[in-house]
Formats: structure tokens, C-alpha cells, sequence
């Protein structure tokens, strides 16, 4: 009996594939899946939540207003590792990963076993296309696992046309996936898009005549005007300036800016400008024409990141009229943008998602004089104390290799020179580090499942933890601490990211068109649900190492 039902069960299965295929065959015009005609992803780098709604009054109905009215936000949408940097937010956005896993492990993080400093983006295997600078020797080959814009392409039989942009590489890159058409990203050098022979032999014409427009200089002689009247601003106390950074060898802040006079050719510092964002998205709508995005019998792929909203950040600190300005002018953009894919794709035929990358902290300075908590704490400084305490100890020179990504790089090269002892090199600069004013722990990366720390912070911890490619010490600032210097007295202006702490890891998750239900969950989700989710609208598997949950409340 049991082998005639083991006989039997293979040949049955098979009778049933043929039936169901013929099936498939002939009700596939009639019943064809239903799926958008585009996807378009939009990461806003550095976006905080709260800024969804700290300017909401005067965005306008069209952009930021618009996502909210119509689709679906996810507000209490958190980040569940650290650091909190730009190349692992697109890499997790998109992969539904960690890490741990996705092997993107920093911007730039070091390859333990042989103590090589790594971009997240280099392939020293594949040329520029469309300048003679090394800007585009990149590609996403440092990424281990699928991106949902891969698996796209794998259920599609790579039908789907799959596009990333961004003025930063990693930010077109990483999104766009393994399989991608194209990334674009810019290079200051010649002040035009380019992209890598990992993806092409030569720009498209398209990208070239868009290049030869020449809009990055034409945005910069018409100046940084602000977006409404600056009395209108929440962020208007010329006191404040004190903790901005100054633009490109500006004497004074406020506005004007003269981009027009800071401009000596330097065409990257349209980077630092509203204008950056408004260039990203003009490639996109070109993109999306002459591509015939979202005009195929399958689904197309749209990877955009607007990278000025970070270097804006990174100047002039979140409490700013700047950033403030920036953020008005994307709305503007934003609206224009999608008014364009209701006219090219079609309203209700395409899915938007907007969310970050990761937030920002306030200036130090600017906190401290509110008295709240918060210092810097001299990231060079303590290396070199650590140095020179290990080398008094263990008569060897530079142990600690660096400390990037707030984690403690060790030199495997001299400690196996010299026959040290690494777990006792590491319990001692725990102890160190634990003495230092505003570090709140230092925990051993491969014994934080026993390390006395929150729960929050375990998690995200062993998240962002790879083996080969992280530091062996993970260092926590007390909330409200920063890497930095002071300058004599003084903070640093502007502001950085990289913690666990809710304004580096609350972010905005937003879904709007095609498939994406009306409303709102303050449920916590997380930003590796994003890929599951967007995979589960589109009727494919979620990527090879998605470790997140799909947001069925999205879902119509
Ligand atoms: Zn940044």
C-alpha cells in the first residue's frame, strides 16, 4: 500500500501541473495577475519621522500631504539595528535584511581578516561610465543577498526594468539591486550623471543629452532662495546660527545663499542645496520617458533617494531654517513629481513608498544650551588614549586599528605578530571604555546575548553585527552624545547619526497608489518590513534574506 501511494504520488502531482498550466494558459488574459504598472521607492536621506508633521502646515496638498491623505503610514516604523548609516538604511530598505546578513555592514567598515579598509560600494573590477574620475568604480557586488528589486526581475524573467538614482552612488546602487538596468549617481568632477561598466558600455543618449543641459550649474546661478517668506519659518532666530555650518566658504549664514557666488566651478555643492533634490527627481522623470517606465506589460522599478536632505542635515543641524527650507522645497518637488507619474503611468495604476535611511540628532551645542544632556565624545582622542595604554601594557604599537561606526576595529595583524592575547585586549578596553564620560556601555560583540544592556539595544546590536566585516566592540553613547570635537569651547555645528536612539531610528514609512489601502498604524513595525511587504503587493517572494514581517494592514 505505502509504496503504491509513493508510486502513485509523482505522476499525480505531475497530471496536475499539466492541468493547472492549461489553465493558467488559457484564463491568462482574462485573469492576468494584478500587479502597478511601477514601483517607485523614494528614501529621503536623513529624513526624521517628526518632520512629516514639524512642517506639515505648510506642506502643500500635493507632496508630503498627499502620501498621507491617500495612502497608508506606518508611524511607528523604527530602524532594528545600528549603525545607523546611509549604505545599511538603503541595503535593509530594499533587502529586508541586516548586516548580520546583507553584508553591508557601514558606509565604510573593515574586512577584519586582512584589516582593508572597505567602501560599501567599490568594485575595483568594473571602470566609470561618463567621466575619467573614479567616482563610478561601483556596483552592488559587496551586497550578499537579493534585493526586492532583484526578485522582481527573478519573477518576471527579467521583464521588469529596474532603475536606481541618487547624488550619492551607494544610494542608487545598493536599492537598484544585483540585477538592475541601470544606476545613476553624480559625479562632482564633471558635474554630470554617471554610471559603471558593471551596468553599461556607455550612457544612454538620454543620460547624455541630460547631462549636457547643464541644469546642476543653472540651479546654482539662480541662488538658494527660500521656499516661502523666511518670518513664516519655525526656525527663524538668527542666535541659532551658531550651531550651523557655513556653505562652501560662505563668510555668514542665512539667506540668501548665494550659490551663485560660492560657485567657482565647484559644481558639488549643489549637493548641500534644495536644488540636489530637485536634479535627482529630473533624472527620474526622465528616466521614467524615456525608459517607458511603467508603460511595459510588467511591473518596472523606480529606485530614487534624495541625498540633499543628509548633507544639508549634516551642515546645518535639524533645529535649522535650512533644513527646514530643504524640506519645503522637496514637498514642492514631490508634488510636481507625482503630478507627473499621474499623467505619464497613470493616477491609481503605480505604488509610491517613502520612507529614510535613518534621522539625526540635535547639535550637541544647541541641546546643552537648553539643558539637556549631551556632549561629544572625541572618537580620536580616546583611540589614541587606548593606544597608548596597550602599547605601555603589551609593548605593541597601533592594536586598535580604528573606531569606526562606533565600534572598536582590533589589528589582527600585529596582535598575531606578537603573539597577544585578544579576549584579554578586549576586557580591558571594555573596562576603559566604560570609565569614559558618555559612553553608556561597551559590550563584547560575540557575548551580547549575556551582556547587561536593554533589550532594544541587544537586538540591534546582534543585527548589525557581521562577523567579518564589524569591530569587536560595540560602543553605546549616552543618549544625546555624539561622535565629535569640541573646538576649544565649542560644539560642533551641524549635526551626524549613526545610534540607536529614536531620532536616529524613527523614520517615516509611508505607502501611496496601486494595491495600498487608506489609513494609518502606530503598530511598532520595523524597517526590514519594508521589503516583505512590498514583495507580498507584488505577488513575489521576499528577498533571499528578508528577515522581516509583511505589513498586511497596508495591503488593500
Ligand atoms: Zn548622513
Amino acid at each position: 500500500m505505502k509504496i503504491k501511494v509513493l508510486f502513485l504520488l509523482p505522476f499525480a502531482c505531475g497530471v496536475l501541473n499539466v492541468s493547472a498550466q492549461n489553465k493558467v494558459k488559457s484564463t491568462a488574459t482574462a485573469t492576468s495577475l494584478p500587479r502597478p504598472k511601477l514601483v517607485v521607492g523614494i528614501v529621503v536621506d536623513q529624513m526624521r519621522w517628526d518632520y512629516l508633521y514639524r512642517f506639515y502646515d505648510r506642506y502643500s496638498s500635493g507632496g508630503f500631504k498627499r502620501m498621507l491623505n491617500e495612502g497608508f503610514t506606518c508611524e511607528n516604523t523604527n530602524i532594528d539595528y545600528i549603525p545607523t548609516v546611509t549604505a545599511i538604511g538603503h541595503s535593509t530598505i530594499y533587502t529586508g535584511s541586516v548586516p548580520a546578513l546583507h553584508g553591508i555592514a557601514g558606509n565604510d567598515f573593515i574586512v577584519q581578516a586582512t584589516g582593508k579598509s572597505m567602501y560599501c560600494a567599490e568594485d575595483s573590477t568594473v571602470q566609470t561610465v561618463g567621466s575619467t574620475s573614479d567616482a563610478g568604480r561601483m556596483s552592488p557586488r559587496n551586497l550578499l543577498v537579493t534585493t526586492v528589486t532583484d526578485e522582481l526581475k527573478l519573477a518576471t524573467n527579467f521583464r521588469s526594468k529596474v532603475i536606481g538614482i541618487a547624488l550619492k552612488d551607494r544610494g542608487g546602487i545598493l536599492p537598484a539591486g544585483h540585477t538592475a538596468d541601470a544606476a545613476y549617481w553624480f559625479d562632482d568632477k564633471n558635474g554630470s550623471w554617471i554610471s559603471s561598466t558593471y551596468y553599461m558600455k556607455d550612457l544612454p543618449k538620454w543620460v547624455k543629452d541630460f547631462n549636457a543641459k547643464n541644469l546642476p550649474e543653472a540651479y546654482l546661478k539662480k541662488e538658494w532662495q527660500s521656499a516661502f517668506p523666511l518670518n513664516t519659518y519655525l526656525q527663524t532666530l538668527p542666535v541659532e546660527s551658531r550651531y550651523e555650518g557655513k556653505l562652501g566658504g560662505a563668510t555668514i549664514t542665512g539667506f540668501p545663499i548665494k550659490t551663485s557666488e560660492l560657485y567657482k566651478g565647484n559644481v558639488g555643492l549643489i549637493r548641500t542645496t534644495p536644488s540636489g533634490n530637485t536634479l535627482t527627481l529630473d533624472l527620474a522623470k526622465a528616466a521614467i520617458a524615456n525608459e517607458q517606465m511603467g508603460n511595459g506589460v510588467v511591473t518596472d522599478f523606480l529606485a530614487v533617494s534624495l541625498s540633499s536632505t543628509d548633507y544639508v542635515g549634516h551642515l546645518f543641524g535639524v533645529n535649522s531654517v535650512e533644513v527646514e527650507d530643504t524640506y519645503l522645497h522637496l514637498d514642492k518637488d514631490l508634488a510636481e513629481f507625482f503630478n507627473y507619474l499621474d499623467d505619464k503611468v497613470g493616477k491609481g495604476k503605480y505604488t509610491v513608498f517613502l520612507s529614510a535611511d535613518h534621522g539625526a540628532a540635535h547639535n550637541t551645542g544647541f541641546l546643552r544650551a537648553h539643558n539637556v544632556p549631551s556632549d561629544v565624545w572625541d572618537t580620536g582622542a580616546a583611540m589614541t588614549a587606548m593606544n597608548k595604554m596597550l602599547l605601555e601594557k603589551y609593548k605593541s604599537d597601533r592594536i586598535v586599528r580604528s573606531l569606526t561606526n562606533y565600534q572598536v576595529n582590533l589589528n589582527y595583524t600585529v596582535i598575531t605578530k606578537a603573539g597577544l592575547d585578544e579576549d584579554a585586549i578586549k576586557a580591558d578596553r571594555i573596562k576603559f571604555l566604560e570609565k569614559q564620560p558618555g559612553v553608556a556601555f561597551a559590550v563584547d560583540m560575540q557575548r551580547v546575548a549575556t551582556a547587561t544592556v536593554p533589550e532594544a539595544l541587544r537586538t540591534r546590536i546582534i543585527n548589525g553585527y557581521n562577523r567579518e566585516l564589524s569591530g569587536v566592540i560595540q560602543i553605546v553613547l549616552q543618549p544625546g552624545w555624539l561622535s565629535g570635537r569640541r573646538v576649544g569651547q565649542n560644539s560642533p555645528t551641524g549635526t551626524g547619526h549613526g545610534t540607536w536612539n529614536p531620532y536616529d531610528t524613527h523614520i517615516p514609512l509611508v505607502f501611496m497608489g496601486w494595491g495600498v489601502k487608506h489609513g494609518s498604524t502606530a503598530r511598532a513595525t520595523s524597517m526590514t518590513d519594508i521589503a516583505p511587504t512590498l514583495a507580498a503587493l507584488l505577488h513575489i517572494q521576499a528577498p533571499n534574506g528578508s528577515i522581516g514581517e509583511v505589513i498586511s494592514e497596508v495591503i488593500k
